[in-house]
């Protein structure tokens, strides 16, 4: 098996041809080519086989590490003029728009930010601590579940604070799915979340039996004080 067709299958990135590995000093860096001839806007569903340029330099992403290898792909991509947001490097189906890191990576770090606190996924998969939060609030743009607030009738309110009390968090939860379905920064939770949670809102409108319930705060696992909100 040749080792371009061994990384494809490493890799499973939809999409595209490995055509070259090269093994560096501290990563291995993977050369892709996209199959597709159609070039898409990576930010709306806009495509065309026009291209207006090519990128004068290669794209690269991280992906996820290799063993101890830290892996990186890489692509010569073309731009496209769309009509709405001008003229952009073409999008690729396994990274989102604007990102340095494959999909696959950026998912990884939304699944660990509901585990582990930022400071130990930094360190874990070696990227600085703004760029997990970028990485975060990408993953939640696109992978928050729309219908999440569909059939709310029973919420938990938790405010956590950190910083001896000056930076507050307000938590929605379901209670029938023990999920957090909402968060915002600040506190004076109960009137933010009424006014700010219109789904919810509204179901709480849609049936009587629908309650609001106040959960005692729980003290987080890895350890941000919880206070409950005053009245
Ligand atoms: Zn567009």
């Amino acid at each position: 098996m040749r080792v371009t067709t061994a990384f494809k299958r490493l890799l499973d990135l939809s999409g595209v041809t490995v055509t070259d590995v090269e093994f560096q000093p501290s990563k291995v860096v993977v050369t892709l080519k996209l199959r597709r001839r159609q070039l898409c806007c990576p930010e709306c569903s806009f495509s065309t086989k026009a291209r207006y340029d090519f990128r004068p330099v290669h794209s690269t992403w991280r992906h996820l590490d290799l063993g101890r290898w830290r892996l990186e792909v890489r692509a010569s991509l073309r731009r496209i003029s769309c009509p709405v947001h001008g003229v952009r490097t073409e999008g690729v189906p396994f990274a989102r728009a604007g990102s340095h890191f494959t999909r696959d990576f950026e998912n990884l770090v939304g699944w660990l930010a509901t585990t582990m606190d930022k400071t130990a996924i930094r360190r874990l998969l070696r990227v600085d601590w703004d760029s997990v939060g970028r990485i975060i609030e990408r993953v939640m743009a696109t992978e928050l579940d729309p219908r999440r607030l569909e059939g709310l009738f029973s919420i938990g309110v938790d405010e956590v604070s950190w910083r001896k009390g000056h930076s507050y968090l307000t938590l929605v939860s379901n209670h029938a799915t023990g999920k957090f379905v909402w968060g915002k920064e600040g506190k004076d939770s109960a009137r933010s979340t009424a006014s700010s949670t219109s789904s919810a809102r509204s179901a709480q409108k849609r049936s009587r039996r629908s309650r609001w319930t106040w959960a005692p705060p729980s003290r987080a696992r890895r350890g941000p004080k919880v206070t409950p909100p005053k009245r």
